[in-house]
C-alpha cells in the first residue's frame, strides 16, 4: 500500500523539523527510522552505517516485533557487489519485492533470508560537499525498509519517500557531524587559551622573580620606546617603579644624553634583526649612584616581520666587576709576590746547589784523600803485619808504641802485655841499657837526620833466652815535623852470629891442625936443606921419616876435611849393595890389624851373619875409625869385641858394637867428641895420632843410611860405641 504524497511530506517536514530542533542524531534518527516504518506500514526499518574495513553496524532500528531486531548486529553482506556501491553513491534507491523469486544471486537471496527479509527497499545515505547524490560522494550508509512476513510490491512514492527521508538523515547526520567539529574546535581553542593563561601566569611568575630586570618596550614608529611591562627588579636596577613607568619612556626617568644612548641601542637590536649585547654601560641615578650594567636587548617582530616590541633584560653588574677588579688587582699582586718569590728560591736553590757541588766536590776530594790514606794505611799495615823483619816504635821515654807480631811471636807477648812497657828496661840487659839509651836520645835530635845501624842483646823476660837484634832506626816525626819517637827495623841475627862464630873456631883449629904438620914437615926439610944434617945419617933419615909421617898426616887431614865437607854439603852418595855382617867385621879388622899388633891389643870377633843393605865401605870405613880409636886408647894385651846383632825395637835394624876396655870417655864427652876436632883431652890428637874428624865422618855416613851413633863408657874402665843400620827398605 502505498503512501499518500501527503503523509510523506509530513513525514519529511516532522524529521526536517527534528534536525532543526534537535542536534542530537540519538534522537533524531530514532525517530526518523519508526516515522518511515509506519509510513511504509514496513516490519522493520534500519540504519546501518559503513565502516572503514567494508564491514557495517546497524546503528538505529524500529521493528514490529522484537524479534526481527538487528540492533548493534555488526553484518556483513558476503554478496555485496562493487556495481552495488557505485549505484548507491550514485544515489539509485534499490527494491526487491519478493526475495524468493528476484534474479539475484543466490548468495545474495540466501544473505537476506537469514534475516528474514522477504522484501526490500534500500536507499543510500550519502556525505560529501552537497548531500546530493554524486559519484565521489562518500556512501555513509543505507536506509532499509524490510517486510518479514510476506513480499511487498514497492511503489513509486515509496521509492521517493525513503530517498527524500534518506537525504534528511543524510542531512542530519552532516549536520551533526558539522556540529561536532565545531564543538570540538571551540574545545581545543578552550585548552589552548586556558594553556596560553597558564604559560603567561608562569612566564610572569618568573620574569617578577627573575634577579636580573626585564622590560618591554613598543617597538612600533608612533609609541617607539614606551614600556609595555616590566619586572620588579627593575626598581633595583634602574630605579623605576614597574607599575608606573608603564606607557613611559626612558626620557621621562634618564638625562637626556643616557635616553639617547639607550634608543639608539633599541635601534640598533632592531635594525640588526638579532640580540644586541652591552656587555658595559655606566649609568648614573640620584638615589642609587654610579653603576654599571649588562644589558640584552632582543627584537620581537610579528608575522609580517614588523618590529613590534623590544625586550630588554638587564643585570647590575656594578659588585660583580668591583669583584673582579679587585680580584685582578690581587691575582695582579699575587702574580708579582708570586714571580718574586720564585726568583728569590730561584736564587737560593742556585746558591744551595753550588754550595752542595762545593760540598759534594770537597767530600770526593775527602774521600779520595782518606781512601788513599786508608789504603797507604792498609798498605803499610799489611807490610808491617807480615814481614818477616822486627818492627817496633818507642817514644821519646823509651815506652812501647808498637811491636809488629813477628816481634811479638819472637819475644812470646802480645801487644797488650808490651803496649807501654819501658823497652830498656824490660827487655834489654843491663849492661845494654844505657848505651842503647844513649843511642834513642841521639835519634830523637833535632838535628838527627838519617837512620842508625846498631846492634842489641836482648833479652826476653818470659824465656830468658837472649837474642842478637841488628837495629836500624830513625826519628819518628808529627805533622809539625817535631820527634815525638823511634822507630826501628830488626833482624835477629842470633843464629847468624852463632854460625859465625862456630865459622871463626873452625878456621882456628883448622889453621891450628893444619900448622902443627905443616911446622914438622917444614923444620925437618929445612934442617936438611941446608946441609946442616946430612940425610943419609941416622938424624937425617929420622927427620925424614918424620917430614913423611907429618905430610901423610896432613894429606889425611885435608882428605877428612874435603870428606866431611861433602857429607855435609850433601854431595856424597851412597853406593848400596847386599853385604854381610861378618864380613864387614872381618874385612875392617884386617884393615887394623897391624896398629893392633903393635899395640899388642887383640880383636875379637862375635860371629854373626846377617845379610842387609848398606855402603860396604863406608861401613867398613867406619867400623875401622871406632877399632882404631879403641885400639889407640887401649892398653897393650886388652880385648877389644867387636859386634852385631839384629834388633827389633825401637825399630829393625842392625846393631853394631865396638867395645874396648880403655880409659874411657868422661860422660860430659860422651857427645862432643863426634863434633869435628872435638877430643877428650886436647893432647890426644897429638900423641894417640888421628885427625878428630872421625867421629865426624862416622857419624855421618851412619845417619846417611838412617841409623844412629852414640857412645857408652864408664871412665877408666872403658867404652863402647854403639851404631845402627835400618834393615827396613829404604822410606824414600
Ligand atoms: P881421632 O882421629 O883424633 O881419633 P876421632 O874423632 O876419631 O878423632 O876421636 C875423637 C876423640 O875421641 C879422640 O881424640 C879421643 O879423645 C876420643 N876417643 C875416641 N875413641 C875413644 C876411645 N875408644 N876411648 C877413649 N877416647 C876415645
Amino acid at each position: 500500500m502505498a503512501s499518500s504524497e501527503q503523509e510523506i511530506n509530513h513525514l519529511i517536514a516532522n524529521v526536517a523539523l527534528r534536525i532543526r530542533q534537535s542536534l542530537d542524531l540519538s534522537d533524531i534518527l530514532p525517530a526518523t527510522a519508526e516515522g518511515l516504518r509506519e509510513l511504509l506500514k514496513c516490519d522493520r526499518v534500519i540504519i546501518y552505517r559503513f565502516d572503514p574495513d567494508g564491514n557495517g553496524i546497524v546503528t538505529v532500528e524500529s521493528v514490529a516485533e522484537s524479534r526481527w531486531s538487528l540492533l548493534d548486529r555488526v553484518i556483513k553482506d558476503p554478496c555485496f557487489e562493487e556495481s552495488w556501491n557505485y549505484k548507491y553513491r550514485k544515489g539509485l534507491v534499490t527494491a526487491i519485492a519478493d526475495i524468493s523469486a528476484a534474479n539475484i544471486d543466490e548468495c545474495h537471496r540466501e544473505f537476506l533470508q537469514k534475516f528474514d527479509v522477504k522484501a526490500n527497499l534500500v536507499a543510500p545515505i550519502l556525505q560529501g560537499e552537497k548531500v546530493e547524490p554524486q559519484e565521489n560522494n562518500h556512501l555513509w550508509g543505507l536506509l532499509i525498509a524490510h517486510y518479514c512476513q510476506q513480499p511487498r510490491q514497492w511503489q513509486e512514492s515509496d521509492f521517493k519517500c525513503i530517498k527524500q527521508i534518506a537525504n534528511q538523515v543524510a542531512i542530519a547526520i552532516k549536520q551533526a557531524e558539522l556540529i561536532n567539529q565545531n564543538y570540538q574546535e571551540l574545545r581545543q581553542r578552550k585548552l589552548a587559551q586556558q594553556q596560553a593563561q597558564q604559560t603567561y601566569k608562569f612566564l610572569q611568575t618568573i620574569i617578577e622573580h627573575l634577579p636580573v630586570a626585564v622590560f618591554v618596550k613598543d617597538a612600533n614608529p608612533e609609541n617607539f620606546g614606551e614600556f609595555q611591562l616590566l619586572n620588579p627588579a627593575i626598581e633595583r636596577i634602574f630605579g623605576l617603579d614597574a607599575y608606573q613607568a608603564l606607557g613611559k619612556t626612558v626620557y621621562d626617568y634618564f638625562p637626556f644624553a643616557q635616553a639617547e644612548i639607550f634608543t639608539q641601542q633599541d635601534r640598533e637590536a632592531i635594525s640588526q634583526g638579532k640580540p644586541l649585547e652591552i656587555l658595559e654601560e655606566s649609568i648614573y641615578d640620584k638615589k642609587l649612584g654610579n653603576r654599571i650594567i649588562k644589558v640584552m636587548k632582543i627584537p620581537i617582530y610579528n608575522e609580517l616581520h614588523q618590529p613590534q616590541h623590544i625586550l630588554g633584560i638587564a643585570e647590575d653588574i656594578t659588585a660583580r666587576r668591583q669583584a673582579e677588579i679587585e680580584l685582578k688587582q690581587a691575582k695582579d699582586e699575587l702574580e708579582l709576590r708570586v714571580a718574586q718569590r720564585t726568583q728569590e728560591l730561584q736564587n737560593a736553590y742556585q746558591r744551595l746547589q753550588q754550595e752542595l757541588s762545593r760540598r759534594e766536590e770537597a767530600q770526593i776530594a775527602l774521600q779520595n784523600s782518606e781512601a788513599s790514606l786508608r789504603e797507604s794505611e792498609r798498605r803499610w799495615r799489611s807490610l808491617l803485619e807480615n814481614v818477616r823483619l822486627l818492627v817496633i816504635s818507642l817514644d821519646r821515654e823509651g815506652k812501647i808504641d808498637y811491636v809488629n807480631p813477628f816481634l811479638l811471636e819472637l819475644i812470646n807477648y802480645n801487644l797488650t802485655e808490651v803496649t807501654g812497657k819501658n823497652w830498656f828496661t824490660e827487655f834489654l840487659s843491663s849492661e845494654e841499657q844505657e848505651s842503647a839509651k844513649a843511642i834513642h836520645n841521639q835519634i830523637l835530635q833535632p838535628s838527627f837526620s838519617s837512620s842508625l845501624y846498631y846492634q842489641q842483646k836482648v833479652i826476653f823476660p818470659k824465656s830468658r833466652t837472649e837474642k842478637t837484634i841488628a837495629w836500624n832506626c830513625t826519628q819518628l816525626r808529627n805533622t809539625e815535623g817535631e820527634a815525638i819517637g823511634v822507630i826501628c827495623i830488626g833482624e835477629d841475627i842470633t843464629e847468624q852470629q852463632a854460625i859465625q862464630k862456630k865459622k871463626d873456631e873452625f878456621v882456628s883449629v883448622v889453621s891450628h891442625e893444619l900448622r902443627t904438620p905443616l911446622t914438622s914437615i917444614r923444620g925437618a926439610l929445612a934442617l936438611l936443606a941446608e946441609d946442616k944434617i946430612d940425610p943419609q945419617s941416622e938424624q937425617g933419615k929420622h927427620l925424614l921419616k918424620i917430614a913423611n909421617s907429618s905430610t901423610k898426616n896432613l894429606v889425611k887431614l885435608v882428605n877428612d876435611l874435603l870428606e866431611l865437607e861433602h857429607f855435609e854439603s850433601g854431595t856424597i852418595e851412597l853406593a848400596k849393595e847386599q853385604v854381610n855382617t861378618n864380613e864387614l867385621m872381618l874385612r875392617s879388622v884386617d884393615r887394623v890389624q897391624i896398629l893392633a899388633n903393635k899395640a899388642k891389643v887383640d880383636i875379637e870377633i862375635v860371629e854373626s851373619d846377617i845379610n842387609f843393605q848398606a855402603d860396604c865401605d863406608r861401613l867398613i870405613q867406619v867400623l875401622t875409625n871406632l877399632l882404631s880409636n879403641g885400639i889407640k886408647f887401649s892398653e897393650p894385651n886388652s880385648i877389644i869385641t867387636l859386634s852385631a846383632v839384629v834388633q827389633n825395637l825401637p825399630s829393625p835394624s842392625i846393631l853394631f858394637a865396638v867395645q874396648d876396655r880403655g880409659r874411657g870417655i868422661p860422660s860430659d864427652k860422651l857427645e862432643s867428641i863426634f863434633e869435628r876436632f872435638n877430643q877428650v883431652d886436647a893432647s890426644d890428637s897429638k900423641t894417640k895420632g888421628g885427625t878428630g874428624l872421625g867421629l865426624a865422618i862416622s857419624r855421618n855416613i851412619i845417619e846417611q843410611h838412617g841409623g844412629k851413633i852414640w857412645a857408652e863408657s864408664i871412665y877408666g874402665e872403658g867404652s863402647i860405641f854403639y851404631f845402627t843400620i835400618p834393615t827396613l827398605k829404604d822410606e824414600g
